[in-house]
């Protein structure tokens, strides 16, 4: 199996889902695993593929590829599989990603699976594994042809750091026409501070128990004291309480902090899907019957607009702030 992982970057930065993706092609134990990295001016970011697993990356450094549009990025991986013969192309989901992931497969005629949580060989078959009805069950995937295209679902798999060196190899990049054709007009980036959810080690969550969008300050205060990231569920977001880029869930993000403290949040299974995955739970609700506390490690039964201002004063203490 001959398996190729598109990784994403941002600035000089390759993505931390991509690389976890790229670490669980690596453990499968292939020969020929090879990440291709796309965009201008990222011939730096290469090296760094070579830690997480990859015997080559590939290079499409081209300053046609600078904006992060998709059809371009079709080009070059179709390319590279025409190439190269890879039966296999990984994905961890992003709007871009998937949308590269879509166009591949319609270039290629090529079968895609998507929103999966892993992938395990199975009699050397590839399989993978795709949660279904709520997340309450897994789902075994195959595909009837290659190349197989498989999206990951964000948070999937950790990176893991072997301390490899990767070949490098420069793509010579050749853009169909109608390829070129869009272009991106203006592109804006949130001023935020900290890490963001998907990277946080901690993450400090609040609901419809907050109250009103003026007491996400108790969850931003807690979030600061730890060093960790705001998060939110979509009950929120949707009453334009918080920004949907901190929405948490099914039709959020996916995120496996050490701690994940939620304040005021019912444990909805659409949010518990986004975050089960975390290493210590700890939730904040009046209603003892609440679902989340069937999940949680740790549970504080109580009003967060006084337990949450209160463990803030005392990791503040701890910390000697
Ligand atoms: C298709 C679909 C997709 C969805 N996707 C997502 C998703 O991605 N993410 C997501 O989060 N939701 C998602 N939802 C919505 C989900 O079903 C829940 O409605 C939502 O998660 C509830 O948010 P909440 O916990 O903030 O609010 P509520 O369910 O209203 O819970 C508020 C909690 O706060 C507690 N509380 C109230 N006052 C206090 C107080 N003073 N102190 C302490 N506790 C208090 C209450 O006891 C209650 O448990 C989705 C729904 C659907 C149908």
């Amino acid at each position: 199996m001959s398996t190729l992982v598109f990784l994403e970057h941002h600035g000089n930065e390759l993505l931390k889902p991509s690389l976890g993706v790229l670490s669980k092609a690596a453990s499968l134990g292939d020969e020929d695993v090879a990440g291709v990295v796309i965009g201008s001016d990222v011939r730096a970011l290469a090296d760094e593929a070579g830690k997480f697993g990859a015997a080559r990356v590939h290079v499409a450094d081209d300053p046609r590829l600078e904006a992060p549009l998709a059809q371009p990025r079709v080009d070059v991986l179709a390319q590279l599989v025409r190439d190269n013969g890879y039966d296999t192309v990984l994905f961890a989901n992003s709007v871009l990603a998937a949308d590269v992931a879509a166009g591949l497969a319609a270039r290629l005629d090529a079968g895609l699976n998507w929103d999966l949580t892993d992938v395990v060989r199975d009699d050397g078959r590839l399989v993978g594994k795709r949660p279904a009805l709520q997340d309450s069950i897994y789902v075994d995937v195959g595909w009837t042809s290659e190349p197989r295209l498989a999206l990951f679902r964000q948070g999937s798999f950790d990176p893991t750091a072997t301390g490899g060196s990767a070949e490098v190899e420069d793509v010579n990049v050749q853009l169909e026409e109608f390829s070129t054709s869009a272009r991106m007009v203006e592109q804006a980036h949130e001023e935020s501070e900290g890490p963001s959810i998907e990277d946080a080690e901690v993450v400090v969550a609040g609901g419809r128990g907050l109250g009103g969008p003026e007491n996400f300050t108790l969850v931003e205060q807690l979030a600061k004291a730890l060093g960790g990231a705001v998060g939110a569920t979509r009950a929120v977001v949707d009453a334009g309480w918080y920004p949907y880029s901190t929405q948490v869930g099914q039709t959020g993000k996916t995120v496996a902090p050490k701690l994940y403290i939620a304040c005021g949040i019912s444990g909805a299974i659409q949010h518990k899907v986004g975050m089960q995955a975390s290493g210590v739970i700890v939730a904040i609700n009046k209603d003892p019957n609440a679902p989340i506390f069937e999940f949680s490690d740790l549970g504080v039964v109580g009003d967060v607009h006084e337990v949450v201002p209160k463990l803030t004063e005392l990791v503040n203490q701890r910390k000697g702030s």
